[in-house]
């Protein structure tokens, strides 16, 4: 993106050991970006924008660009969060400058209503919701963040403080956060579908199961990575990777070849998979074991030869410890370059709301 279009936003921040905090920060987004370092300079790059640091006799300058107020708020807020973690204890006045100034809302947060919920498959609801500008939601990832509020209790929504971090509502009004994907945008009813699968009294299953017309929500997002364009694709997942497949195989062009592995709990939870692609669809059952408890989608995948000719793209999302085996295999057997597969951890058996997407 040309720099001219870029946003902008800067700010000095006083404190006892600036270059212990310059090395931290340095060392910390190493590992979520590209770092370099010139004396006491260095600029941190990542999805988000880049984030210039200088470093001060009793200071550190910190100027941060993004192509969007979504994703400067984002690099804002992740500078401010780490220069608290990591100032341990001492007090940060961090007073931002330039574009995004005194925003109050996290920008690419939304409160949408529910307009209808129904049952799919016996495991599976689709809750609708009304979300005013779908245009929003089209670009930038498939998922959400829902902010499910306390029942009976009216949303109290996240804000924003001076300094970028963002205050979450606490004690009685505070929210269950669970990732879902949007599954389909009706841009003539500016509505979005979101498909649960239904499992336990956690607080997604429960939320799905109780949502009525008028109930609000709130959706961070969207976000998450890219399926990037190739000739051919497989595309994996278990029932919570469902929406996302079939949004992903509802999108290919019909030049594009996929396979497509979808393991559920048996024929009932089975969904039509629209496509223009050439795609051939394979339905794993558990029969009975838990879900989670399986390695039917490793071994489906040790199973599938890439096409010895043109460019491949892989896709999978399912339970923590199948997705871990299906990367592993993807980049020591297959040898498939970081780039040509997106496989994230949708959730970890025996544990609330796991985020791992593990790129
Ligand atoms: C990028 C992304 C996109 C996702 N898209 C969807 C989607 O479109 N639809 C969808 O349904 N899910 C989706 N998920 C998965 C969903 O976020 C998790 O399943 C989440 O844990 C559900 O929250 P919960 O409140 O129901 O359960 P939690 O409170 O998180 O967990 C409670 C217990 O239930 C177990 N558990 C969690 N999920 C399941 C499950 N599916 N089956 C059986 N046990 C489970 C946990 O291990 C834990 O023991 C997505 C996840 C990610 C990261």
């Amino acid at each position: 993106m040309p720099d001219d279009i870029m946003l902008r936003a800067s700010a000095r921040v006083t404190l006892t050991d600036p270059a212990g905090m310059f090395d931290r920060l340095c060392d910390h987004f190493i590992d979520h970006g590209t770092v370099t370092r010139e004396g006491g300079s260095a600029r941190l790059e990542g999805t988000f924008g880049a984030v210039g640091l200088t470093l001060e006799a009793d200071a550190l300058t910190i100027a941060a660009t993004s192509p969007n107020e979504s994703y400067l708020f984002v690099v804002k807020s992740s500078i401010a969060e780490h220069l608290v973690e990591f100032a341990d204890g001492e007090a940060i006045a961090l007073d931002w400058r330039g574009d995004g100034i005194g925003e109050t809302r996290i920008p690419y947060f939304r409160e949408v209503v529910v307009r209808d919920a129904r049952d799919i498959t016996p495991a599976m609801r689709r809750v609708t919701v009304a979300c005013g500008d779908p245009g929003h939601f089209v670009t930038g990832g498939l998922h959400v963040r829902v902010l499910i509020p306390p029942r009976g209790r009216a949303p109290v929504w996240p804000s924003v403080g001076a300094d970028s971090r963002v205050i979450w509502p606490a004690g009685e009004d505070a929210l269950a956060k669970r990732t879902y994907t949007i599954r389909a945008i009706d841009h003539e009813r500016g509505e979005l579908d979101i498909d649960v699968v239904l499992h336990d009294d956690s607080p997604g299953s429960v939320w799905a199961r109780e949502a009525k017309a008028g109930d609000r929500v709130g959706l961070l997002g969207p976000g998450g990575g890219d399926v990037i364009p190739a000739d051919w694709y497989l595309l994996l997942g278990d029932e919570t990777a469902l929406p996302a497949i079939a949004r992903i195989a509802e999108n290919l062009p019909s030049s594009a070849r996929a396979s497509i592995v979808i393991e559920v709990a048996d024929a009932s939870e089975q969904q039509e998979i629209a496509s223009e692609a050439a795609i051939d669809v394979t339905w794993l059952h558990r029969n009975g074991c838990p879900a989670g408890s399986t390695d039917l989608l490793p071994k489906a995948v040790r199973a599938i030869a890439l096409p010895a000719h043109g460019t491949h793209f892989v896709f999978a999302g399912c339970e923590q410890a199948a997705a871990r085996a299906i990367r592993k295999h993807l980049r020591a057997e297959k040898q498939l370059p970081k780039d040509r597969h997106l496989v994230a951890a949708y959730w970890r058996r025996g544990h609330a709301d796991v985020h791992d997407h593990g790129e």
